[in-house]
């Protein structure tokens, strides 16, 4: 097990707004919450980091919205990482992911992740709120270098308010091992009063917050109010209350059951081995067996 208590970094989500420049903004820090979803997966180095990145994103994305349920972000290409998949639920809850093949064992510099890694294909997001339907936020292709390149395409496709991103992520393994930090600014609704040029205000703070570098943004000793402050110093950020993010598996033996019951019982019962059906949670690993009697229970009338 990992002592979450030797990450500094914090798992959370700290919101913010500057008035002068008319933008609100979120910054999320990962620590303690990637170390637990590493475990078990012997992740090669760059996977760590890309996804850190990428579980970063879905947590600063899934902290602006309002909903009552599950965010997911997934990633799909035909490179060595054939999938990600990134759940952050309305209270906090994440986990996430990634499915990597043999090739993806080798990888050792973390020169343009997204095309090396992921290759080409999509990233999409989806919204859970408990109904029939998946509530279809969006999909953009993997396009650039990085993740932040794919996230500031979606941005700049979609329909929503202007929006600035960076990531930056630690590669690692083990307890304090690795980090991600997410840092997102969206422009408010023009101010029919305001007779300030407000282009020209959310220009410059693009270009202020450009200037953070990746040493900063997973500078441990340094609070994720006066990474704001330094950033944005002249301008009268406004921090709000840090909200918590922790690591938390939603698998259990019920879903399971749920899940293997959509197959047919000839199918399943195929999948057993030495007379029994084992199925490993693909984010936390955490195994959950069926013998025969289990089996014939889940399709008993
Ligand atoms: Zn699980």
């Amino acid at each position: 097990m990992v002592d979450i208590a030797t990450s500094t970094f914090g798992d959370l989500v700290q919101p913010f707004q500057i008035e002068t420049f008319g933008l609100r903004g979120r910054l999320v820090r990962l620590g303690g919450a990637l170390d637990t979803a590493f475990e078990n997966h012997d992740y090669p180095l760059p996977v760590t980091a890309l996804l850190g990145e990428i579980m970063a994103l879905a947590a600063v994305l899934a902290s602006g919205l309002k909903y009552d349920g599950v965010f997911t972000l997934q990633t799909q290409g035909d490179g060595p990482v054939t999938m990600t998949v990134a759940n952050v639920t309305s209270n906090g809850d994440l986990r996430g992911y990634a499915r990597v093949d043999e090739d993806g064992q080798a990888m050792e510099s973390k020169d343009a992740p997204v095309p090396r890694l992921l290759g080409t294909g999509h990233m999409a997001f989806t919204v859970d709120q408990g109904t029939d339907t998946e509530r279809y936020q969006g999909i953009t292709e993997l396009t650039g270098d990085t993740v932040s390149d794919c996230a500031r395409n979606y941005f700049r496709r979609s329909e929503q308010l202007d929006t600035a991103i960076a990531l930056a992520a630690r590669p690692g393994t083990g307890a304090g091992g690795a980090q991600a930090s997410a840092l997102v600014i969206q422009r408010l609704p023009p101010d029919a009063g305001a007779v300030m040029d407000q282009d020209q205000y959310w220009q410059q703070a693009v270009i202020l917050m450009s200037s953070v570098t990746t040493t900063e943004m997973l500078d441990e000793t340094l609070s994720p109010a006066d990474l704001l402050f330094r950033l944005f110093h002249q301008e009268g950020v406004r921090v709000f209350r840090q909200r918590s993010l922790r690591h938390a598996c939603r698998c259990s033996r019920k879903r399971v059951a749920t899940t293997l019951r959509s197959f047919p019982r000839a199918e399943v019962e195929a999948m057993a081995e030495d007379g029994l059906v084992t199925v490993t949670c693909e984010f936390c690993k955490a195994p959950y067996a069926f013998d025969e009697g289990d089996v014939a229970r889940l399709y008993a009338p």
